[in-house]
């Protein structure tokens, strides 16, 4: 029995996409950029797949790059503004953002570039006025600030951060890749210049990721070679792949109100029946802000990974920190942002849900977690009278 609660990790490519990407897999391999027919029969399946995407954003055609994933968009983004701009620009990020932006401002700041990583407060938001402070008297200045966190699912108040770029003249770059799916996204309400997402964070395969590119806004491309994406991401189109994305869009536009609906009620019987089974548990993230699929947890005490570890070995997928940390035993640096309690930072686990579970997987984790948490505190050497200073 397998209990897939890391949809914030992966998801399950759907059997729609499969379907949709396996012509391109057999005989219509053609190349887009070709002079013959074949090759241009596949260059009208491309430009169907970047309409849907389009709709999908609520953005034109032209405004689509497809890349390769969203770490690519989220360092063409970053590196590609600072690089326009020069040694001027300043570059203000946040303390939570995913390594694909945190390592490209890191290596900004490398080069000379004046990097700000603004803090969070005990749910994971920012401080606009900080924001403010940050952009005040600079010129052609980077935001890159992520629309929802992928541990703790906190919503960024993304329409505001537009506003106050827009105020400033700055470029806003945001990380959508954890709400594609999810709410709705669309660019002419949420002015954003630049944004990323990922095919296979909703259903789409690995290897594929969007680079929205507002028209007329400035960067120069990372990947240089061929003139495909109009000059902005060379390399050949990977062409099943981006019409899988296309029909994941497609399915996610047409399926996500009611879906939405459904993962709330699973995640929330979730929460509420691991809050009440287990004692001294925090939720981590925004509450009132918060993606609907995303749960996470610190049990206090305990180590998420042994957690995770136990788990696993009953069939039930879960995370700790992100995956990418995953392999060192640090707290995670979302959750140290957000200034957790120290006997709580080590348990800190996410549990997080897609269309394809049901409740039955949510009884299966509330029947099964409890004993777990149990079991480790009973081994545990802290608990509510432990020195914190010596839980490290
Ligand atoms: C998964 C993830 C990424 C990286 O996406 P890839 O397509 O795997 O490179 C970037 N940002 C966030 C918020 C993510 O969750």
């Amino acid at each position: 029995m397998t209990v897939y609660f890391d949809s914030n990790a992966t998801t399950q490519v759907a059997p729609e996409v499969v379907d949709a990407m396996m012509p391109f897999l057999r005989g219509r391999y053609g190349n887009p950029s070709s002079m013959h027919a074949f090759g241009g029969e596949v260059a009208k399946d491309v430009a169907r797949a970047r309409e849907e995407v389009a709709a999908f954003l609520n953005c034109s055609p032209e405004e689509v790059v497809f890349t390769s994933c969203a770490t690519e968009s989220d360092n063409t983004a970053i590196r590609g503004v600072a690089e326009y701009f020069g040694k001027a620009t300043k570059v203000v990020t946040t303390a939570v953002e995913h390594p694909a932006v945190l390592q490209p401002c890191r290596r900004l700041k490398a080069q000379g570039h004046e990097v700000v990583e603004l803090g969070v407060d005990g749910v994971g938001q920012i401080d606009l006025g900080e924001l403010r402070e940050a952009l005040k008297g600079t010129k052609n200045a980077l935001v890159s600030a992520m629309w929802a966190n992928n541990e703790t699912g906190t919503l960024f108040p993304v329409e505001e951060i537009a506003g106050i770029c827009r105020e400033f003249g700055a470029t806003f770059h945001t990380d959508a890749v954890q709400v594609a799916g999810k709410i709705p996204v669309d660019v002419r309400k949420v002015p954003v210049d630049l944004l990323s997402m990922s095919g296979h964070k909703f259903h789409a395969p690995k290897g594929i990721g969007i680079l929205y590119v507002r028209k007329g806004a400035r960067f120069k491309p990372f990947m240089l070679g061929g003139h495909q994406e109009a000059g902005r991401r060379a390399g050949t189109e990977n062409v099943p792949y981006i019409v899988g994305l296309a029909e994941a869009c497609r399915l996610a536009r047409e399926g996500m109100a009611a879906e939405s609906a459904k993962i709330a009620e699973m995640r929330d019987r979730l929460e509420a029946g691991l809050l009440a089974a287990c004692p001294d548990t925090l939720v981590n993230g925004d509450r009132a802000h918060r993606l609907a699929n995303t749960l996470n947890l610190s049990f206090k005490y305990i180590e998420g990974e042994a957690i995770a570890y136990h788990l696993s070995d009953l069939g039930i997928c879960i995370s700790t920190g992100s995956a990418c940390a995953s392999g060192s035993l640090d707290p995670s640096h979302v959750i140290r942002a957000m200034g957790v309690p120290f006997v709580a930072v080590h348990g800190s686990v996410r549990f997080s849900l897609s269309r394809y579970n049901t409740m039955a997987d949510v009884d299966y984790a509330l029947a099964n977690v409890p004993p777990v948490i149990k079991r480790l505190r009973e081994l545990s050497p802290f608990g509510p009278d432990s020195d914190p200073t010596t839980f490290k």
